[in-house]
């Protein structure tokens, strides 16, 4: 079979982009080199919905910023993940720094942004966030900034293309792409894919995949940033806090998560390894330094976990969206901050690139936008449990305790239609192991649970994939093995 699109890695930028297509009558397969989707930085970000004022004038990134803040709102009606619009301070701690905010304010309302508006008034601002500074002295007030989920969102969306008909290959690392009579053979290392149009959606390693098809005019530089995570009863952040930026960077900022908790990051840091998502003493030190001066009680204590994702820098810090003069391949990369708020205004231009390469985009009779709400124990009254547990007891077997997660989520999330298949994909979807535990309690029965579900061993039940198994025999055969090989030799 010839796809009308291939579309290779499925990290927001992919994902968001095969959901947008899959509402036409188009033949459209994803494939994702890892494990699961959502496993690059789309999972390991700051989850910040910016407003759209901080990238400078002249970037794609700053247009698509702002279309793509406007478009949540759809996004959210329709696919049901987790965002909430609470609104940014860019803070202010000198006087002369003021003059940058009423800059940005005045340029970003002249470019589309609403509500911006400078608050000098000390007390208005510690009203609308307690925790802020004391040295504070004035802060760009942006309503219309949010929050959300990076990879609940990447996930919903995949989801939804899926129930539209979009096929998901994941374990399919892209090695090699033939272009022959307009059609591309796209290979993996146990599979060929062929397709008449080729979206290169692949994060970090990008310019590989470019390459592949003899286009070698950008490099992708990985940036390092690191995150402290705090305890969700640690600290109610009211307002997303960022410092007034610099020439080379928004900063480190103070942020609560979709889910209650508060994290402190990232800083920035150029690498050569695209695979160090390591974090060190010295990052977090600089990080929690940055973090004190826009909030000086950060809960230090209650830190439980400390994460780092890498940014894809193209040569000029500004998103690639090309149509290539290869027919039929289209590069969107280099999707660097502010790529999450800007994916739904990304795929509307890859539309508008597959329209002038001839595709048909008339909208199919059974386009579904809606993907529902995943059913969740928290959100039940005491008696609609009561009758949910009756239809099905696994409502009422709890299995992650610090996160209340009964089974039942969790086999949601086995089966959803780009369902889990690792630990860390039942993570992502449902939370268990995202608590103050970490799953140290909790990880044995997931495992068992997937080894059912999946119908595989315990042993080939991996926390994200080839390499990361968490058993590696039963105890008795192992230590039988090991007896017996020690006597032979
Ligand atoms: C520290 C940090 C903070 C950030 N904060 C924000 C923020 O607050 N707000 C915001 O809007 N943006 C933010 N961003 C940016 C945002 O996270 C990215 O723009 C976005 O996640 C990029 O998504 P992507 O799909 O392009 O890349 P990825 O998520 O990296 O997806 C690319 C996918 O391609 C796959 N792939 C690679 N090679 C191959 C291959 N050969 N074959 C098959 N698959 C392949 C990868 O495995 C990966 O899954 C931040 C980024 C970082 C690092």
């Amino acid at each position: 079979m010839i796809y009308d699109v291939i579309i290779i890695g499925g990290g927001v930028t992919g994902c968001c982009i095969a959901r947008t297509l899959s509402k036409f009558d188009l033949k459209i397969a994803l494939l994702e080199k890892e494990a699961d989707i959502a496993s690059g930085t789309s999972k390991a970000n700051s989850g910040v919905v910016h407003a759209g004022f901080a990238s400078p004038r002249e970037y794609l990134k700053r247009d698509m910023c702002i279309r793509g803040n406007k478009l949540y709102n759809q996004a959210v009606e329709e696919l049901n993940f987790s965002f909430q619009r609470i609104g940014s301070f860019v803070v202010a701690l000198e006087d002369g720094q003021i003059k940058k905010l009423e800059e940005q304010r005045r340029e970003g309302t002249q470019d589309g942004v609403p509500g911006l508006e400078v608050i000098l008034d000390k007390e208005k601002i510690k009203y609308m966030e307690p925790n802020i500074t004391d040295e504070v002295v004035g802060v760009l007030h942006a309503p219309t900034a949010g929050i959300v989920s990076p990879y609940g969102m990447t996930i919903a969306l995949a989801d939804n293309a899926a129930m539209n008909g979009v096929k998901f290959f994941r374990n399919q690392k892209v090695s090699k792409i033939i272009h022959q009579n307009y059609t591309f053979t796209v290979k993996t290392k146990n599979k060929e894919f062929k397709a008449s149009n080729v979206i290169n959606a692949a994060g970090l390693y990008g310019s590989k995949i470019s390459k592949m098809v003899g286009l070698d005019y950008f490099t992708i530089t990985p940036r390092k940033g690191e995150y402290i995570l705090f305890d969700r009863n640690a600290m109610h952040l009211n307002k997303i806090l960022f410092p007034t930026p610099t020439k080379i960077s928004k900063g480190i900022l103070v942020c609560p998560t979709v889910s209650g908790n508060t994290f402190v990051g990232p800083n920035a840091q150029n690498i050569t390894d695209k695979k160090d998502t390591s974090t060190t003493e010295a990052g977090l030190k600089e990080i929690l330094e940055g973090g004190k001066k826009l909030v000086p009680n950060l809960p230090v204590r209650a830190s439980i976990r400390n994460f780092a994702g890498l940014r894809a820098v193209s040569d000029n810090y500004d998103f690639i969206i090309d149509n290539t003069d290869v027919y039929g391949f289209i590069n969107v990369v280099g999707i660097l901050s502010p790529g999450l708020t800007s994916c739904y205004a990304i795929a509307e231009r890859v539309v508008e690139f597959l329209e002038l390469l001839g595709v048909n985009t008339k909208v199919k009779d059974d386009y579904n936008p809606i993907r529902p709400k995943p059913e969740n124990f928290k959100d039940f009254t005491k008696k609609e449990l009561d009758i949910k547990i009756k239809e099905d007891p696994t409502w009422g077997r709890i299995i992650c305790r610090c996160e209340t997660i009964p089974e039942k989520e969790i086999l949601n999330a086995i089966h959803s239609p780009v369902g889990a298949t690792t630990l860390d994909g039942i993570k992502f979807r449902c939370r268990p192991g995202m608590g103050r535990c970490q799953g140290g309690f909790c990880r044995p029965r997931l495992i068992e649970i997937l080894s059912r579900e999946l119908n595989i061993p315990y042993e080939e039940v991996t926390k994200m994939g080839e390499d990361t198994n968490y058993l590696i025999a039963r105890t008795k055969d192992f230590r039988l093995n090991t007896i017996k090989g020690g006597a032979e030799e």
